[in-house]
């Protein structure tokens, strides 16, 4: 068989496919980016997430919220917009808007069936899904639901899914490739990319971006500072703002994560997750 492509994750990788705002461009042109809100108890994730997804260059941000969470959203964002989405009934209204591109379900969310419908309804829909945390979760028992829906699915820029598991979540929906201990964490990841057909980025110390084609990242930067609440959340926000605007989704997936961490090293000490958005000027600034 032949090697498999590995690098490590640099901009080089990346740069020439990320997407940026253009001149004359309208916010259309640069996508809108959904982020699911968790019930009332549960919405700081997906506002974490909203918020990165915004200052990382989707064009508009939505928190999909049930009713009794949009009070307490709206009370905490402004430029990002709430609308409510309870049920399948209002999630099939909402995709009629063929604008909205790329969907992050998971921080906050709860674990359960309505989860497993939001994901499936939009994976059928053609648009992007990042499934993190308890969007990950809530196919524990039953992954090929998920696989099966994401095989069917890819588009031209590569997959229409993106998981993002820490490695308990990794191991809910791959236990026999977790248990492998001959298998390293890069082959871990290739080979869940492959059964998947989702682009893995399977996160800690040294994150490890694989998509389906083979192609694998190992990322270097970011710092200890991010093993805290809420990082991940952002993380997915950042990845929900390329992918919303068009670039292919494993240099997507490889742009949020290098993006996260240098945005992490450019804080510094003293960390916590609504910090990292605050950075992604500096980063930006370094990278173009
Ligand atoms: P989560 O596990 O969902 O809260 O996400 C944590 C985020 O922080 C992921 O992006 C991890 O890759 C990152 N992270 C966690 N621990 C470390 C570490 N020790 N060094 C660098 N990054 C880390
Ligand atoms: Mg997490």
């Amino acid at each position: 068989t032949i090697a498999p492509r590995q690098f490590v994750n640099r901009p080089a990788l990346w740069r020439a496919d990320l997407s940026l705002p253009v001149d004359a461009g309208h916010k259309y042109d640069r996508g809108h980016a959904v982020v699911f809100s968790g019930s009332a108890s549960r919405t700081g994730a997906a506002r974490l997430a909203a918020g990165a997804a915004l200052r990382a260059g989707a064009g508009l941000v939505t928190l999909f919220s049930p009713a009794g969470a949009i009070l307490v959203n709206a009370a905490q964002v402004t430029a990002v917009m709430v609308e409510r989405c309870d049920g399948e009934r209002d999630l099939a209204r909402h995709l009629d808007d063929s604008r909205l591109k790329a969907f992050v379900l998971g921080p906050g969310f709860g674990v359960g069936g309505t989860a497993r419908a939001y994901a499936t309804q939009i994976l059928k829909a053609g648009r992007f899904l990042i499934l993190d945390a308890d969007g990950i979760s809530s196919f524990a028992d039953r992954p090929e639901e998920l696989f099966d829906e994401a095989l069917g699915q890819a588009g031209e820029g590569g997959p229409n899914l993106v998981l993002t598991p820490h490695a308990g979540e990794f191991k809910r929906l791959f236990p026999d490739l977790a248990a492998k201990g001959s298998l390293s964490k890069l082959d871990r990841t290739r080979e869940a990319a492959v059964r998947s057909g989702a682009v893995v980025v399977l996160k800690g110390r040294d994150t490890v971006i694989a998509a389906p084609d083979g192609r694998a990242a190992i990322n270097a930067n970011g710092t200890p500072w991010l093993a805290s609440a809420g990082t991940g959340d952002v993380l997915t926000g950042m990845i929900c703002a390329q992918l919303s605007q068009g670039t292919p989704t494993f240099e997507a997936a490889c742009a949020g994560v290098w993006m996260h961490g240098r945005s992490a090293e450019l804080f510094g000490p003293g960390l916590i997750a609504e910090d990292l958005a605050g950075q992604l000027p500096a980063m930006f600034a370094e990278l173009l």
